[in-house]
């Protein structure tokens, strides 16, 4: 009898020391989010795209180097 008493408190006290653990690194909240990229528009063909895959020029932006120099002068 005196087994199972001493079995259950260790189980309890593994238990209880899994969900103090579970809190401290759920604590945490994740501090990396995404980075919002801007939408830009080709002034081509309207394409929309990311800013960062984006050619610019003059203050517009292009999907391509073709379309870039399709609209160029
Ligand atoms: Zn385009």
């Amino acid at each position: 009898m005196r087994f199972l008493l001493i079995l259950l408190l260790v189980l309890l006290a593994a238990w209880w020391w899994r969900q103090k653990k579970r809190e401290k690194t759920a604590a945490p909240p994740t501090e990396q989010a995404p980075k919002a990229v801007p939408m830009v528009h080709c002034q081509t063909c309207g394409l929309h795209l990311p800013q960062t895959d984006a050619i610019a020029s003059q203050g517009v932006y292009f999907c391509s180097t073709e379309h870039q120099q399709r609209v160029g002068p």
